[in-house]
């Protein structure tokens, strides 16, 4: 039996799992490290946990989603580095130090929210389509895309999650992103919702503030990439009532621009669509590009 691995790196923990590779939809163990401020330690115990399945079932590939800003050209010298993340500890990390115990096993590294795209994509709510959208909504906003099959990246990835968004009319809070203050993430995101309301969102007042803003996100990537699905996953999207609230307000601010036929228009389409692997896209994406280096 050989095995592939998948980890999700993520603000507060990495999500580690191995699978066989003959049988790649099934996780056989998992494993949950807390990231304290000290990389070393929770690289250490990702390390152990994946020399332990090595010695007895060789891991042939890994595939990897993390939290950014990371290299992700392949060509680069710090491929799979963690670069200037204000995360304390974690600026200049080597995510490569986990697998040097593994000889010399070929490691993928995508971001968090690509390996939600390609989990979704292969095991999920969007399988069988070549242009869609992941957006996450959760402690910052981030949305991966692919077009034509292939993931749009250039000069980085896209950062959708920090367009500058239409306010909503009863909202006057100024907003967490140190860049913007106003973005869509320093509106939005789990943060924003817990500095705004002192938890999360409740009441349909609130519901409304938060869909204003992620169904301007929805709108803004479809225009701009023509996706058939978006999936929106992360935390505050568990909020209840709110998918359905960015289905109505999404189909509002779109006006029919795109004709009545476009799925943005119908709230009722399966068009914008929880992740149907709910929190475990990731490590299912990063089982399918672990896969892809075979
Ligand atoms: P991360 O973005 O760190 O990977 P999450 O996607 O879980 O993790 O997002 C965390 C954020 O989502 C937190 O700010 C939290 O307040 C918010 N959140 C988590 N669960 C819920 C929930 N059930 N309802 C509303 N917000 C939530
Ligand atoms: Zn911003």
């Amino acid at each position: 039996m050989s095995l592939i691995a998948s980890i999700e790196t993520g603000g507060t923990k990495v999500f580690a799992a191995v699978a066989e590779r003959e049988n790649p939809h099934t996780l056989i163990e998992t494993c949950r490290i807390t990231t304290t401020d000290d990389p070393d330690r929770t690289l250490g115990a990702l390390a152990d946990f994946l020399a332990e399945h090595h010695r007895f079932s060789r891991i042939e590939a890994i595939g990897v989603a993390s939290f950014g800003p990371l290299e992700t050209d392949p060509a680069s010298a710090q491929y799979g580095w963690i670069t200037t993340t204000p995360k304390p500890g974690w600026r200049n990390t080597d995510l490569n130090r986990a697998f040097a115990r593994l000889d010399d096993v070929p490691v993928a590294f995508v971001t968090d929210v690509t390996g939600s795209l390609l989990g979704e994509r292969w095991n999920g709510a969007a399988v069988g389509l070549d242009n869609l959208a992941y957006a996450t909504i959760g402690t910052g906003i981030g949305v991966g895309v692919m077009v034509h099959g292939r993931l749009v990246t250039g000069h980085g990835t896209p950062e959708l999650g920090h367009f500058l968004v239409r306010r909503h009319p009863a909202d006057d809070y100024l907003g967490t992103c140190p860049f913007h203050a106003d973005c869509a993430e320093g509106l939005a995101s789990g943060p924003a919702v817990l500095q705004r309301w002192g938890r999360t969102a409740a009441h349909p007042e609130e519901i409304d503030i938060l869909a204003h803003y992620i169904a301007q996100l929805v709108l803004v990537t479809t225009l701009s990439v023509a996706p058939q699905k978006i999936v929106l996953g992360g935390g505050v999207m568990k909020t209840e009532g709110l998918l359905a609230a960015v289905r109505e307000q999404a189909a509002v601010l779109t006006n029919g621009y795109l004709g009545v036929d476009h799925p943005l228009q119908n709230p009722g389409a399966n068009f914008i669509v929880a992740p149907g692997l709910g929190d475990l896209a990731g490590i299912h994406g990063g089982l399918e590009l672990a896969l892809g280096l075979l």
